[in-house]
């Protein structure tokens, strides 16, 4: 796997392939990712019981590498209840005047729950530092405003993973064409994702700097080979399914505290209006 989880280390997405690896098929995927959908259900029913953890899902990739596709397969694995998925598009002029986390911030999971980012704080150090949309000067201090930030994230409970959908410059061709053969995905068709891709190198630059600065143990990137949808969609249900079966055993324990002092509370309570009852006689 892909995993970037340690503070500089060196991430050449060059050496990283966009396929599926060698003896995976989509037949033997997609059943693992039907059990990995049932787990994932039980894991967060027990966590939005529990209510000591939240999982915020950053989802970061090139313009069609599959962003959409993620949240519609591996967040439909999950009880809507416990989840919301927020979108990051250009800033609003109310956006712009704060500081980059504020939109985000407000989005970070409630302990029990889910968020998912379509895009993110990432893109204050991505696409702002292709196109010069602020000075060198700013964006760079922002890897270590991001770094406090997932820290002060994970210090309250929450599991921060976050994913770059990793797809090949054909592969994107592809799918932008594709987009305008059908009606159902034509909506998506933006001249700007064919402005980016001329972008291709410095985002390929840009996204290696974000991931080196900004892998953390408590804050891991993986880099999703996302060429084959089918296994993009398994990489990133596996990987949270790794990320949260350690935890299940501690939720189950904090369930059943709750249970017996939920059952403490009841009989205590049927025992007052037994009292009661008794004394009115
Ligand atoms: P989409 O994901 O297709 O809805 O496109 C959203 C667009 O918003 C992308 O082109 C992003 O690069 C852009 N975007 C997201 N965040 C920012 C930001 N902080 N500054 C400028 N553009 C952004
Ligand atoms: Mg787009």
């Amino acid at each position: 796997m892909n995993v970037f989880d340690r503070p500089g280390c060196k991430v050449r997405l060059g050496r990283i392939s966009a396929d599926p690896p060698k003896g995976m098929t989509r037949e033997k995927a997609e059943k693992r990712f039907a059990i990995l959908g049932q787990e994932l259900f039980d894991l967060q029913d027990a966590m939005f019981g529990a209510k000591v953890t939240s999982v915020l899902v950053v989802l970061q990739g090139r313009d069609g590498a599959g962003k959409d596709g993620s949240i519609k397969h591996v967040v439909g694995c999950l009880n809507p209840r416990g989840v919301s998925v927020a979108s990051f598009g250009v800033p609003t002029p109310e956006e712009r005047a704060h500081d980059f986390l504020w939109r985000v911030h407000r989005h970070a999971p409630r302990l029990g729950e889910f968020s998912i980012f379509n895009r993110s704080h990432y893109e204050d150090v991505l696409v702002v530092r292709v196109h010069g949309l602020a000075p060198k000067s700013i964006w760079k201090e922002r890897y270590g405003h991001i770094r406090d930030f997932e820290e002060l994230l994970a210090e309250h409970g929450t599991v921060v993973l976050k994913y770059f959908l990793h797809i090949t410059r054909k592969e994107q061709e592809e799918r932008l064409l594709e987009r305008e053969e059908s009606a159902e995905t034509a909506w998506k068709l933006n001249p700007n994702d064919w402005k980016e891709r001329d972008h291709w190198d410095e985002y390929t630059e840009a996204y290696e700097d974000a991931i080196s600065k900004t892998a953390a143990g408590h804050a891991p990137w993986t880099v999703v080979p996302a060429n084959a949808k089918w296994y993009r969609n398994l990489v990133i249900a596996e990987s949270i399914a790794a990320a949260l079966r350690g935890r299940r055993k501690d939720w189950e324990k904090t369930l059943e505290a709750m249970g017996r002092s939920g059952r403490a509370g009841l009989d205590a309570y049927r025992a007052r209006v037994a009292e009661a009852k008794a004394g009115a006689k």
